[in-house]
């Protein structure tokens, strides 16, 4: 599956909606494709007090539901359209699960993909005791 089909399956998966007070979810979707080659997808949700998780947390719990670790590809779009970037937690999160995670391709912007890799240099889990 390319980046452009992984991020219409994203797109389509963004559902935004209003929760409780001052809560919302689901204006960011994420797609990623499983070692396997499923498909999972996740939406954010973000509460009051800092709580929530990101789209990228969801889909990866529900490849983990369905018993796979591995990441080949990953993408988060904002209901803009916008593709965006993991944070630094959900680029930790990837990296943890799966020891072949690094090599995860990562749609960073229009056109553009990185590797887990180049995205987290210098890895603290990498360095020689
Ligand atoms: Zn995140």
């Amino acid at each position: 599956m390319t980046m452009k089909e992984l991020y219409e399956i994203a797109f389509h998966a963004i559902k935004p909606m209003k929760l409780k007070q001052y809560g919302e979810a689901g204006q960011v979707a994420c797609a990623l494709e499983s070692g396997s080659g499923r498909i999972f997808t996740g939406v954010c949700a973000d509460l009051p007090c800092s709580l929530g998780f990101c789209a990228e947390q969801a889909a990866a719990a529900q490849m983990l539901t369905a018993g796979e670790t591995r990441i080949r590809k990953i993408i988060a779009v904002s209901e803009e359209g916008n593709i965006l970037p993991p944070c630094g937690r959900c680029r930790e999160l990837i990296s943890q699960l799966d020891e072949e995670n690094i090599h995860t391709a990562v749609g960073i912007g229009e056109g553009r993909e990185a590797f887990l890799e180049e995205l987290l240099p210098d890895m603290w889990d990498r360095r020689e005791i």
